[in-house]
């Protein structure tokens, strides 16, 4: 469904995409990560033909971008990061002009509605006005409205910031459903949690370059101790120094918080008996763990 290679774009003398190679194959759910200013809205308005590349080539369901983006562009169906649901119409009216905008004729849009309606969880909410609708609500909505011109891929920009865990809960399941349906999505989030559930594949970006790419389980399989010991408390800094050498592979003090890394927990955790006020926290590694490590820990823009 995409196929990206060599894709560079220079603003001023920083490539802030670099040489980026990448493939997504149909119904696959692939994720793009990386830190704020890594490249990944620039990756994405390259894909849909916005902007020109420097260099490199890409093809978007078979089509070439930018050499034939309007015609790539109607196999798409994009999520942007804000909602830009126009506030002066309805619900259904929102669906209806975004058909027209994809040159759909009004009785083939409104045959579509209920079902996007149902898909939303917006049925009752038909006539609601925008200003009517919670947070989940209008993100559902997006979602939906970029479905009506039933697009084979899906590009969605940080479709859960700002939602609370419910609201993050219905969006997943309805990407879900659109993948089981057969759908391909490109994703970009900050969410470490949602790529791990959703992705199949996921590349990792950082100033425009790819650091990592894979399935997220092999990613921290390949990357990634086992287990982290995270502990915080009183007394930190000494146990650090007597301790954290013999039962940590590999260890990293951030803020007032150690990240022990391990294929032995007990034995760190059997060590912090030594320090009866520090507290702690068991966990297995995760993909923010592959994230920082790949990325650092620098605060970025
Ligand atoms: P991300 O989406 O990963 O946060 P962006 O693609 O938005 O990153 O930005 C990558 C880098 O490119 C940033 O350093 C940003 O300041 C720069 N950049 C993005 N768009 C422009 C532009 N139109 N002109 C100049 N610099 C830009």
């Amino acid at each position: 469904m995409l196929k990206v290679r060599g894709l560079t774009k220079r603003y001023g003398d920083t490539d802030v995409v670099h040489g980026l190679d990448l493939t997504v194959r149909r119904g696959e759910c692939f994720g793009l990560l990386g830190p704020n200013g890594a490249g990944k809205t620039t990756t994405l308005r390259l894909l849909l033909g916005l902007i020109e590349p420097d260099s490199g080539s890409i093809e978007l369901a078979g089509i070439a971008v930018p050499q034939h983006a309007r015609e790539a562009r109607m196999k798409v169906g994009v999520v942007p990061q804000l909602d830009n649901l126009d506030p002066d119409f309805s619900v259904r009216e929102n669906l209806l002009a975004y058909g027209r905008y994809f040159g759909m004729d009004k009785a083939a849009i409104a045959a579509r509605v209920p079902e996007l309606l149902e898909f939303a969880g917006l049925a009752s909410k038909a006539d609601a006005q925008i200003a009517q609708l919670s947070g989940g609500m209008k993100r559902r909505l997006t979602l939906a409205r970029a479905l009506v011109h039933d697009p084979d891929i899906l590009f969605l920009d940080e479709p859960t910031t700002g939602l609370d865990p419910q609201a993050r809960h219905l969006i997943w399941q309805g990407l879900r459903r659109l993948l089981n349906a057969g759908k391909t999505i490109v994703l970009t989030t900050h969410f470490m949690d949602e790529a791990e559930r959703l992705a199949d594949r996921l590349v990792i970006l950082d100033h425009g370059r790819v650091v990592a790419e894979g399935a997220p389980r092999a990613l921290i399989e390949s990357h990634i101790e086992p287990a982290v010991v995270e502990v915080y408390g009183e007394g930190l800094e000494t146990w650090t120094r007597d301790y954290a050498d013999q039962v940590c592979l590999r260890f990293e003090t951030i803020g007032e918080t150690l990240f022990c890394y391990t294929d032995n927990a007990a034995r760190a955790i059997d060590a912090l008996k030594q320090a009866p006020a520090l507290r702690y926290l068991h966990r297995p590694s995760s993909l923010e763990d592959v994230f920082l490590k790949l990325t650092g820990r620098d605060l970025r823009d």
